[in-house]
């Protein structure tokens, strides 16, 4: 990737527990901060969206009513901005959370002017609530944000490290795509992003990276080191 402007950085709610399976591993979530710590030094403009499943996703909601299952999840994501803005306003970076649901005591509401205004006057932005609709994922809600701000890729930060053509912690032979064309991804159901973010990313042109998160591969990502999968 060539040093890029603008980015939209997809973190799972995973990322955030790490291997404790809920809520979250501070230390972890303090490595993430460094790394975007250095990236803000270096002029690079973040937008963040951050799922929600270290809490709650929709489909655990077994015999619920899904929309009522689905807001559960989005409001998990509102909980894990808050914990990243905290985490990042400690080290003085201006940080902004801008919410698809309107819950004004909380964060505020999401608009593109405003969500760029603050990108321009050096503020880290974290979007909470995905797309604020039921039926879709955060994925989706990357795929929106990266396609509204003008983001000039998505960084899909996974506790996998890129594409594979079946899931390798069952299948030991799986193959890893260095690179996919979103055509080839939706074709072949592959699933380390949601089809409906996928298509809204190849109608929008937004480049996609899947990589592992770990203690520095942002920074590596966002510096152009070769790693993941690229879905483009
Ligand atoms: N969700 C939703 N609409 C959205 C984004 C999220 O309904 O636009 C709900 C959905 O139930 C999902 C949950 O929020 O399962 C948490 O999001 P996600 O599963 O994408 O989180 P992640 O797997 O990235 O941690």
């Amino acid at each position: 990737m060539n040093k890029p402007k603008r980015i939209l950085l997809k973190l799972s709610g995973e990322a955030l527990s790490k291997d404790l399976g809920f809520g979250y591993d501070w230390n972890f979530v303090e490595k993430v901060v460094d790394q975007l710590e250095s990236l803000h030094k270096d002029g690079v403009q973040i937008g963040f969206v951050v799922g929600g499943g270290n809490f709650w996703r929709g489909r655990q909601g077994g015999g619920m009513d899904r929309s009522t299952a689905d807001y559960m999840g989005m409001l998990a994501t509102v909980m894990n901005g808050l914990a990243l803005s905290d985490a990042i306003r400690a080290r003085g970076i201006p940080c902004k959370v801008l919410s698809s649901i309107q819950m004004d005591r909380v964060a505020e509401f999401f608009t593109k002017d405003k969500a760029v205004k603050y990108l321009e006057e050096g503020n880290v932005l974290i979007f909470v609530g995905g797309t604020g609709s039921p039926y879709f994922s955060t994925d989706s809600g990357a795929a929106l944000r990266a396609a509204e701000i003008g983001a000039d890729a998505i960084l899909l930060a996974k506790n996998v490290d890129g594409v594979y053509d079946s899931d390798p912690k069952t299948n030991p032979s799986a193959k890893k795509f260095d690179e996919i064309s979103f055509i080839d991804f939706v074709k072949l159901g592959l699933k380390a992003m949601d089809t409906t973010a996928v298509t809204l990313c190849m109608e929008n042109n937004i480049p996609v990276l899947c990589f592992m998160l770990d203690e520095s591969s942002i920074l590596r990502a966002v510096r152009g080191e070769k790693m993941g999968t690229w879905i483009r």
